[in-house]
């Protein structure tokens, strides 16, 4: 099942660049794990997901060892509490879910002391929704020029999660909204950065993303079914 459902994500997805006249070469899947088991996990990368992105630490603790992971990138795509950033950096590939000040000094005094670059993505919220956390658009701008304060990180690129969609397409400008911002801060030579992801669009709009210029979708749901938040 994990396996059709990867082929056939996999072929939405190149139907969807195409269609913006876009390769699909240049589009990874991200696995979104959370809450399927290292065994689920391990058939979605030998389905040949690109990486796979984890939610919680504790998840990623227990799945780690079992070899969930192993042959592809990790990810940290969940909210990241200052009190568990030691269990995460230099362990994960990209922190994709920085979304405040405080994170980042968090995350860099670890990867110091650790003797390591971190790679970070940047959380922006998108749809300015007080539920969410992550940077607005301006100050995602002001922290990328910024970068230069941080050695111990290098900022890769842009995630987001826009609001739930009412109707199909209306994410659209959301996801038009951070390809500008990812194209802005790109073409910009600060110290600490090297962006080359944009990390957005889920199960239900990943089309609409790649329409806009995702580099990178998150799946879940597509892949592994429903969540069963009952267990
Ligand atoms: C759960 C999750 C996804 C995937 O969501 P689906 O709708 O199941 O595809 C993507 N990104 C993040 C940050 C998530 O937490």
């Amino acid at each position: 099942m994990i396996r059709e459902n990867v082929q056939r994500v996999r072929e939405q997805m190149a139907e969807a660049a195409r269609a913006a006249g876009r390769d699909p070469a240049e589009i990874r899947l991200c696995a979104a794990t959370k809450m399927n088991d290292a065994e689920a996990v391990r058939q979605a990368v030998e389905a040949g997901v690109d990486c796979c992105g984890e939610n919680r630490v504790q998840e990623l603790v227990q799945k780690l060892p079992q070899g969930a992971y192993d042959g592809v990138p990790l990810h940290f795509i969940g909210h990241l509490q200052t009190n568990k950033v030691r269990q995460v950096v230099g362990v994960v590939d990209v922190i994709e879910s920085v979304d405040r000040l405080e994170l980042l000094d968090c995350i860099q005094k670890e990867a110091a002391k650790k003797g390591l670059v971190q790679d970070i993505f940047l959380e922006v919220n998108i749809g300015g929704e007080a539920s969410k956390s992550g940077f607005t658009v301006e100050e995602a701008r002001e922290v990328a020029a910024k970068m230069g304060r941080y050695p111990a990180l290098r900022l890769r690129g842009l995630m987001a999660i826009p609001p739930i969609s009412e109707k199909p397409g209306d994410n659209r400008r959301y996801f038009a909204e951070m390809r500008n911002l990812f194209v802005d801060i790109s073409g910009k030579t600060y110290d600490n950065v090297s962006m080359d992801c944009l990390s957005m669009g889920m199960s239900d709009d990943f089309p609409d993303a790649i329409a806009e210029g995702s580099t990178m979708v998150r799946v879940g749901t597509a892949i592994f079914g429903p969540r069963n938040y009952a267990k």
